[in-house]
């Protein structure tokens, strides 16, 4: 009998072929509370060794804490570089954001020594609502084109959480620029309107990555980290359908990562983790879906919980006229 794997799917026009869990390292930087080296080692392994090549990371992440983890993780595999997929990011750091080219020059060189690379398959913008988005087009992109011809990093990317910003940057550079956008916390059960915006990007011959399924901890039994921005009401109606799903024995999590793996115009969902118990449980979430579907009868029930705040979202960034 075939051993069942993890799905690839291709990232827009990159040629990549990323995973369709990938691992997002935020938790590495302990930004959902206190990880061990150990179990960060551990949980990168286990991922890898079960199908997941696709690890994403930023220098914002715990203040570089999540670069070095997961640069110490990958060499300890101790596979070949081209086995796996790196992402990070530049632009917002601890200190503030900078999307200035020399700034973000720089920043892929301190990323790269954390990370123990000699290139990045992706570099993304970090949250670019916050930054001049005239400074994205004209300054950012084309200091990232530079670094690609130079040879550290390999595709471009913009990450932020507002939607219509991927389409005011996207109209306004040349075609093949920007390779891949990473949506966050738009494509779960609470909010799924990354999926209007995907016929647009498919258009652009723009890759799709959809990170926090579990909409940044909430659809989780341990709920949300204390700094989430949702609104009280989002946070309470995703602890009801916690709650609901939990008196009937049924993973609410599991649900919600299923629920974002279906749709396969999106080359990978980016779900945050820090153990190997969560890792194999999202792989099995996966494989699951593949072989016997998703548990309707929940999801049906879960969506109705959720109805009253279905695709709410807060504010995310600076005014710009
Ligand atoms: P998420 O929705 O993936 O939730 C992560 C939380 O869920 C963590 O606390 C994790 O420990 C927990 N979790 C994971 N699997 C679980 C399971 N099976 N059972 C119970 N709990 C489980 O949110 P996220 O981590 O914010 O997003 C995923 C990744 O996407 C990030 O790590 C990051 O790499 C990326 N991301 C990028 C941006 C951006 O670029 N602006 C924004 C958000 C996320």
């Amino acid at each position: 009998m075939a051993t069942q794997t993890l799905q690839l799917r291709p990232l827009g026009n990159t040629g990549l072929k990323l995973s369709s869990v990938g691992f997002g390292a935020s938790p590495l930087g302990k930004v959902f509370g206190d990880v061990s080296e150990q179990d960060a080692f551990a949980a990168v392994r286990e991922a890898f060794r079960l199908g997941v090549n696709f690890f994403d990371t930023s220098p914002y992440y715990g203040g570089t804490l999540s670069e070095k983890v997961l640069g110490k993780a990958l060499k300890a595999l101790g596979v070949p570089r081209d086995q796996y997929i790196v992402s990070t990011k530049c632009g917002r750091y601890k200190e503030g954001f900078d999307f200035s080219a020399e700034r973000v020059t720089r920043s892929i060189d301190e990323s790269l020594e954390r990370l123990q690379l000699d290139y990045v398959d992706m570099l993304q913008c970090h949250d670019i609502e916050f930054g001049s988005l005239d400074q994205i087009v004209n300054e950012t992109l084309p200091a990232l084109l530079k670094l690609k011809e130079a040879g550290k990093i390999r595709f471009i990317g913009i990450t932020c959480l507002p939607l219509g910003i991927f389409t005011y940057v996207l109209d306004r550079v040349p075609p093949g620029t920007v390779d891949v956008i990473l949506s966050y916390c738009h494509y779960s059960i609470n909010d799924s309107t990354l999926e209007d915006l995907l016929p647009y990007l498919k258009s652009k011959g723009v890759g799709v990555i959809s990170a926090s399924p579990l909409s940044m901890g909430l659809l989780t039994e341990a709920g949300g980290p204390e700094w989430h921005p949702a609104s009280s009401e989002l946070k309470a109606a995703c602890r009801a359908a916690v709650d609901h799903c939990k008196e009937k024995g049924k993973n609410i999590s599991k649900l919600a990562l299923q629920y974002s793996l279906v749709n396969t115009d999106i080359s990978s969902i980016l779900v945050g983790m820090k153990s190997i118990k969560e890792v194999e449980e999202n792989i099995a979430a996966a494989l699951e879906l593949a072989t016997a579907g998703m548990d309707e009868e929940t999801l049906s029930e879960v969506t109705d919980i959720l109805k009253p705040v279905k695709n709410q979202t807060w504010p995310s960034g600076i005014q710009q006229s």
